[in-house]
């Protein structure tokens, strides 16, 4: 599908996806307003944001720190808010509290620490959703699903972090069972989460789907899909951007 995209311009692509989000919407019984695009920028320099911002985009996805502060900088006054959606190390919290809306990829204490820690030196609060292994594969970052209450209980300490809900990556497989188990896996983790009062389910958070499976995951109760090639074109090295550093 998305080979034959190369002469599209962001703006077409973008028209494209927003179809197929509200299709999939109307099949699973769902409002289109209920599912938000993040167009996911890795690997796309200024110019392409440029021309997702121009059609609409304000919110954009990046799994790189350096990459993001980069491109934060250069684009500064575009109104553009960052959204980090890859694995995140410690080290690098201190540069994420400088420039970043929302952290997906909360998925240990000694993370949610540290961003605590410099939330509060900078005077700050930040959007956070929790990372679920949906998956089991060991290649993937995130916490178990059956470790998200007790995780969440512990999140309650840190005033600095507005936990909005969960985020996850489905099992890269040709099987549509398999992949939709994953996404399935993530909503039962938050409705286990509103019963135990530690998430809304009316304003719950489920960042979940990316351009090769976001149908499945809107089908499954996706608020969010985090969709990049779909928009952007073809990554030269599609794999090496998933699990960064
Ligand atoms: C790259 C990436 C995406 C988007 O993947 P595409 O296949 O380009 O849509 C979504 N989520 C995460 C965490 C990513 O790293």
């Amino acid at each position: 599908m998305q080979q034959d995209q190369g002469k599209l311009s962001v703006g077409e692509r973008l028209e494209a996806v927003r179809g197929e989000i509200a299709r999939a919407a109307e099949r699973a019984g769902r409002s289109r307003d209920s599912v938000r695009l993040l167009p996911v920028s890795k690997t796309v320099p200024a110019s392409g944001i440029l021309a997702a911002r121009e059609a609409g985009c304000r919110r954009f996805g990046e799994n790189k720190v350096q990459e993001a502060l980069g491109k934060a900088g250069e684009l500064d006054g575009h109104g553009i808010d960052w959204i980090l959606i890859g694995h995140l190390q410690t080290n690098k919290v201190k540069d994420v509290v400088t420039f970043a809306a929302e952290v997906q990829s909360l998925d240990r204490l000694k993370l949610a620490r540290e961003l605590e820690k410099r939330l509060q030196r900078a005077g700050r609060s930040l959007d956070v959703l929790v990372q679920l292994n949906t998956s089991g594969e060991t290649s993937k970052f995130g916490l178990a699903p059956e470790q998200a209450v007790p995780f969440f209980r512990e999140l309650r300490a840190f005033d600095c972090l507005r936990v909005k809900g969960l985020m996850t990556l489905a099992i890269f497989s040709s099987d549509p069972d398999r992949v939709r188990a994953c996404f399935r896996g993530l909503r039962e983790a938050a409705d286990r989460l509103a019963g135990a009062g530690l998430l809304d389910p009316a304003t719950r958070a489920l960042s979940m789907g990316m351009s090769g499976d976001y149908p499945i995951a809107i089908e499954e109760g996706s608020t969010e899909v985090r969709i990049g090639q779909a928009l952007f074109g073809p990554r030269p090295l599609p794999d090496s951007h998933y699990w960064p550093e």
